[in-house]
């Protein structure tokens, strides 16, 4: 899960990470009391799970109390990359001398963790990668070995910061690894870690994934669900209790089990087609499951084909063609149907499809996967 900046730096605070003092704020009024009680200057930071906000101008300077007032109102309910502002983070302002960027990712093909440390922050890390990859350290931690000072500090060294930020950047470094792993995130990201004129180094923004599989070991991330931003197929798909992850392809997908909704997608961009979502009904899914996983891929507008890939186990044939056939009753399916099913009951499903007298270009039937996929990808006017 993706925190907000303002959670990333309470998370980082936790590991004695230096912030900035500030707080989260809903509304103007709010914004001002919080920017009135940390003192000014202060930073007016809208809170969207995006990059760039400031360049898009959801990140200003407030010298006194009209400017924190006008920036507040001009940034709450701004669109940012089509992420609306619902929530604004005040925090002291602070004097930046340099901008760095430090980073712990997993590398999953070197088994391995990652840090990425650059004297040039600030900007986005990829425009760094492709104008300057020079400058972009690269370092893999051995998860058994951990990172120490020594070998923090020489990377940093290595990234060509300043001598007198070093020991600062080098402390922050082995705080964040300890952050990432003790902490269980994917990604935890600050850019800009900044250089102050007096010297010391913090960090200025925040960007932390948490490995939500950790969660059962973390009672204090609860309250990170109830902020948590989802698309509105997500939202749909969530209040059905149906495990889907918004993509961004045209083929929509429904398999039972996660394995093989995860093969599906592959064999759809192995045909030259792409995923719109990923949806595991799981197994034992009946009509309704199925008529309620139908319904949320109804609801995404790039869907231009649906590919149905059912391997029958626990999973009956019968009840899943009872669901499509059930489902397109009640939901006028703007894009068509093919459906692979095999397995369990699957003739008496194919039959029960065939007796609800479908149009042929509403429900297409294969034999396997790959045809399948074939299919589907074709209608959605792609494919090799
Ligand atoms: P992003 O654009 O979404 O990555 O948001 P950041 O939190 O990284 O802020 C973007 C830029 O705003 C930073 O690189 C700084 O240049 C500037 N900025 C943010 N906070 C401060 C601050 O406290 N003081 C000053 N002078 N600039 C700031
Ligand atoms: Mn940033």
């Amino acid at each position: 899960m993706d925190l907000f900046e303002y959670q990333g730096k309470q998370y980082f605070a936790r590991y004695d990470i230096p912030v900035s003092p500030g707080d989260v704020a809903l509304t103007v009024d709010d914004a001002v009391a919080v920017a009135e009680r940390i003192d000014y200057p202060v930073v007016v930071k809208a809170q969207v799970q995006v990059g760039g906000r400031g360049k898009a101008g959801g990140i200003k300077l407030a010298d006194n109390v009209d400017e924190a007032r006008t920036h507040a109102t001009n940034i709450l309910g701004m669109d940012i990359k089509g992420h609306v502002v619902e929530r604004l983070w005040i925090e002291t302002a602070s004097d930046i001398e340099e901008e760095y960027y430090a980073s712990f990712t997993l590398d999953r093909a070197a088994k391995k963790h990652l840090l990425m440390l650059s004297a040039e922050g600030g900007v986005e890390i990829e425009t760094v990668a492709e104008e300057n990859p020079d400058a972009i350290v690269k370092l893999h931690i051995d998860p058994v070995d951990g990172l120490d000072l020594a070998t923090a500090r020489q990377a940093a060294v290595d990234a060509k910061i300043p001598e007198r930020a070093l020991d600062g950047t080098a402390d922050i470094l082995v705080k964040l690894y300890r952050c990432f792993t003790e902490g269980d995130c994917d990604l935890a990201e600050i850019n800009p870690l900044i250089l102050k004129p007096t010297g010391e180094v913090h960090a200025l923004d925040a960007k932390v994934t948490l490995d939500w599989n950790a969660a059962f070991r973390h009672p204090e991330w609860d309250e990170y669900s109830l902020t948590e931003v989802l698309d509105e197929r997500e939202q749909l798909a969530k209040s059905k209790g149906l495990q889907y992850i918004g993509l961004d392809g045209d083929v929509g997908i429904i398999a039972n089990g996660a394995g093989l909704a995860m093969s599906t997608l592959d064999v759809v961009n192995q045909v030259g087609g792409s995923a719109a979502n990923f949806l595991d009904i799981g197994g034992g899914a009946n009509a309704d499951v199925m008529a309620a996983a139908l319904d949320v891929i109804n609801h995404d507008e790039n869907v231009k084909s649906i590919l149905i890939n059912i391997f029958g186990g626990i999973t009956r044939g019968e009840e899943v063609a009872k669901g499509i056939v059930e489902a397109m009753g009640r939901v006028d399916l703007r894009a068509p149907i093919v459906i692979r099913l095999d397995g369990t009951n699957a003739e008496e499903g194919r039959q029960i499809i065939l007796d609800a007298g479908i149009a042929a270009d509403k429900l297409i039937s294969k034999p396997t996967m790959l045809e399948a996929a074939r299919e589907a990808v074709a209608l959605a006017g792609k494919g090799n």
